[in-house]
């Protein structure tokens, strides 16, 4: 049987994406927290009016063969905040490192990250470790490769900066949403736009870009999705914040 034109475009749309966090030992309950919720925000969006994407959400958290081999002992598998969570020593990072110290090449992230969720489909990589940039730049925000895209929070962090900022959870959390929602909407085919003030905006040069895309344009012709914005709990990062639509 023939499908309408309508319904096979609707049945194209739905995209699956395998959303990971990839953490390094060195991060906080809080932040691990904060990134986690950023995650399932990322997925509220983009299927708050229909069905766009089937996400599948999960954490890879690199430690120590020390602490690797003392978590096997009381299992090493969790689940947080509903998120199945997996302990990898950081023996598989060994080749991953980037040409500056204490970075990480992306493209070998992305790699070892695919063996260990041993799946092929969309990737978003979401992580706090620093991922080496190109020549020429000083820092790298994200970078997409082979149906898939690496985020970096690393560089996002206020006191990376050394800057006081009484909400660094939420201004963290804003910046790398911003960055997941950029990365996830190019990658089921949106286009990028010059609207400055839209999740979408490319290029962007600084992590002070970041602040201003605050919703979705509507030159993306997303009636359900657009001037959709989230509102900021800046008192409860690690909470789902709420969808608003801006009027006009
Ligand atoms: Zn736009």
């Amino acid at each position: 049987m023939q499908m309408s034109e309508s319904l096979r475009k609707r049945a194209m749309r739905v995209e699956s994406l395998s959303q990971v966090l990839v953490i390094s030992p060195t991060i906080s309950r809080n932040e691990k927290d904060v990134l986690i919720t950023t995650l399932k925000e990322v997925e509220h969006f983009y299927n708050s009016d229909e069905k766009r994407i089937e996400f599948n959400t999960s954490v890879l958290h690199f430690e120590s063969e020390d602490n690797f081999k003392h978590h096997l002992t009381r299992g090493i598998q969790s689940l947080i905040m509903g998120v199945d969570e997996k302990g990898i020593p950081d023996t598989h990072l060994k080749g991953a490192q980037g040409k500056y110290s204490g970075t990480y090449d992306p493209y070998k992230l992305i790699e070892t990250t695919r063996e260990f969720i041993g799946s092929h489909d969309r990737l978003l990589l979401l992580t706090n470790f620093e991922i080496s940039p190109h020549e020429n730049w000083r820092y790298f925000l994200w970078e997409n490769y082979n149906n898939a895209s690496v985020v970096s929070v690393a560089s996002m962090d206020p006191m990376y900066w050394r800057m006081e900022d009484p909400h660094r959870l939420p201004t963290l959390k804003h910046r790398a949403r911003v960055a997941c929602l950029n990365a996830v909407g190019r990658q089921i085919g949106l286009n990028s736009c010059e609207n400055y003030r839209c999740f979408l905006f490319d290029p962007v040069k600084s992590v002070t870009d970041l602040d201003d895309m605050i919703l979705l344009g509507p030159e993306h012709d997303l009636v359900g999705l657009t001037n959709k914005r989230f509102s900021t709990n800046l008192e409860k990062p690690e909470k789902m914040d709420s969808l608003v639509k801006m009027s006009g």
